[in-house]
């Protein structure tokens, strides 16, 4: 087709938050670039959609590593360096942890939260302190490391806390620590955020998820996630990217292992030695390699070895009163029988299984969000992507209505409301959504487990141990970051850095 170029420097498979961000760092090195999405819009995970006249948040709770204007955390002073400007509100609290025998609000920062979890457990608060300023010292670190390498024994002599805790897990630097197990379990419930139990949380991971949210407090975009998605891809736009929505990218044409371009869904072959794929590896080297013949061992073995990540089922509610009328008076709610995480993990394999719940009231961080005199109101479990397997197609109409009807309960049971009685509008997002809307393997939003056996750390200091065919990258919530949103754009820019060789 004749509105494509002959040739680009580099082709970006999904015009998602990563592949955005890949495409405003190549550009601004005066690359010449394409973008072809298959929706009509960008941002995939990262956007909003309407109901009843109301703009509704498709999927984001809360981001971290964006700080306020006089404490910039590094996705924010990143967006900003590359003339992305977003308007961002505070999350006022931390999370309602709502565990049988407590209920309490935590707030972010360190000295307030330790204060607050001392009221829950006397004695505890200095000791909490300690704790967090370790996650502290470590997060930072790991966050420095990955803007910059540096030598061994600089790493060695300055960051020696964090290369201490590399081999473990999150639950084995709490045991050292010796914190009480209510302690423990409110120090907890942020796993499900990644989606591995603290026994197989590697700390690094922990740590940052700490300082950033706790220390720092998580922030949203005023208007919702698309907000974001929108303003990178103008920015994107504004430095000459080319971006084709509409466009399924099917084949990713290979030649004696290396890249040649990619062919879209409706035949246009387009020529690049450059491609950056959003779709997870699981999808491009089982099914897009052309001809499959090129697909190394490796890779097949890369892909095999790899726990697919949570994925996420999620009710939102437009309610017909405002949050006050229904004491709705924080932003997050962590509902759970107990913060045991290996036994929620593994009841994560079921549908009905004992449940973990994040639930947002929008409204606390954005009182705009919704029309005066309603809120909203949204509840998300985060189920393994087995538990969704067994679901036939002629019951998931069903499935997903009964599931939705117990979560819209049992919520409601433990805050006192009736939500039955004040549903405007509700919306059911199911792991179906996801793989339909992104194209991820089952579902899964959450890209591949961390796990101690599979650590972030050695993935992102090792990128060529995963560079099987020459001239093919990735580029998301599958990378070596992990998932977030605020992952996901560090890993759009790292990757375009390491392609620039900067
Ligand atoms: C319910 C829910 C709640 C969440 N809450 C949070 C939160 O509170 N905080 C947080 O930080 N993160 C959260 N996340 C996770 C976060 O949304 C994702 O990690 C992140 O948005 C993933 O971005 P990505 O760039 O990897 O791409 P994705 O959003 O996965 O998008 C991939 C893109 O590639 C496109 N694509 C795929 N294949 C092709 C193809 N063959 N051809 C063309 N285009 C293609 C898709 O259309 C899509 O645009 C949540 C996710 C969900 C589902």
């Amino acid at each position: 087709m004749n509105f494509y170029k002959d040739h680009y420097d580099a082709i970006l498979i999904g015009g998602a938050l990563a592949g955005l961000s890949s495409a405003i760092q190549l550009a601004e090195s005066g690359k010449s670039v394409l973008i072809l999405e298959q929706h009509n819009l960008p941002g995939g995970i990262a956007t909003s959609f309407v109901r009843g006249g109301v703009e509704i948040e498709a999927a984001l709770h809360e981001m971290m590593e964006i700080g306020d204007k006089n404490d910039r955390r590094r996705i924010r002073k990143v967006l900003e360096s590359h003339g992305v400007e977003v308007d961002w509100l505070p999350v006022p609290d931390a999370y309602r942890l709502m565990l049988p025998g407590l209920d309490k609000t935590f707030h972010p920062g360190f000295e307030r939260f330790a204060s607050e979890v001392e009221e829950i457990c006397p004695g505890s608060k200095d000791l909490v302190l300690e704790f967090l300023e370790f996650c502290r010292e470590c997060s930072e670190s790991a966050t420095s490391l990955s803007d910059e390498m540096k030598s061994v024994l600089h790493i060695l002599r300055h960051h020696l806390p964090f290369v201490r805790t590399l081999g473990y897990s999150a639950g084995e630097v709490m045991d050292a620590f010796r914190l009480p197990d209510k302690v423990r379990d409110i120090l907890s419930p942020y796993w499900v955020y990644v989606g591995s139990p603290i026994s197989e949380l590697p700390f690094t991971v922990y740590a940052v998820i700490m300082n950033e949210y706790i220390g720092h407090g998580a922030f949203i975009p005023k208007k919702t996630s698309h907000e974001l998605s929108l303003k990178l891809a103008e920015r994107a736009e504004a430095l000459g990217v080319q971006i084709e929505y509409r466009q399924r990218v099917s084949k990713i044409l290979v030649r004696e292992g290396k890249v040649t371009g990619v062919r879209t869904e409706r035949g246009d072959e387009i020529r690049s030695s450059l491609v950056i794929s959003g779709a997870y590896p699981h999808t491009v080297y089982r099914s897009m390699i052309e001809p499959a013949s090129e697909v190394p061992q490796e890779a097949r073995k890369m892909v095999h070895s790899r726990v697919m990540n949570l994925t996420a089922f999620s009710v939102i509610m437009i309610l017909d009163q405002p949050k006050e009328a229904l004491n709705l008076a924080d932003y997050c709610y962590f509902n759970a029988g107990s913060m045991d995480s290996d036994h929620l993990y593994e009841e994560m394999k079921k549908l009905h299984g004992e449940r973990y719940t994040a639930s947002i009231c929008m409204n606390a961080a954005n009182p705009g969000s919704t029309p005066d005199g309603t809120c909203s109101f949204s509840i998300t479990m985060m189920p393994r992507v087995e538990a969704w397997q067994g679901v036939r197609p002629e019951d998931y109409d069903a499935v997903r209505h009964e599931l939705a009807s117990e979560l819209i309960d049992d919520i409601g049971r433990r805050l006192g409301i009736n939500f039955r009685e004040h549903i405007l509008e509700v919306v059911i997002e199911t792991p179906v959504t996801f793989a339909h809307y992104v194209g991820s393997p089952y579902g899964g939003v959450y890209g591949y487990k961390h796990a101690m056996d599979d650590h972030t750390v050695a993935r992102t200091m090792k990128p060529e141990a995963e560079a099987f065919i020459s001239g093919l990258y990735f580029t998301g919530a599958h990378g070596a970051g992990g998932d977030g949103m605020a992952p996901v754009i560090g890993n759009g820019f790292h990757v375009a850095k390491r392609i620039l060789g900067k």
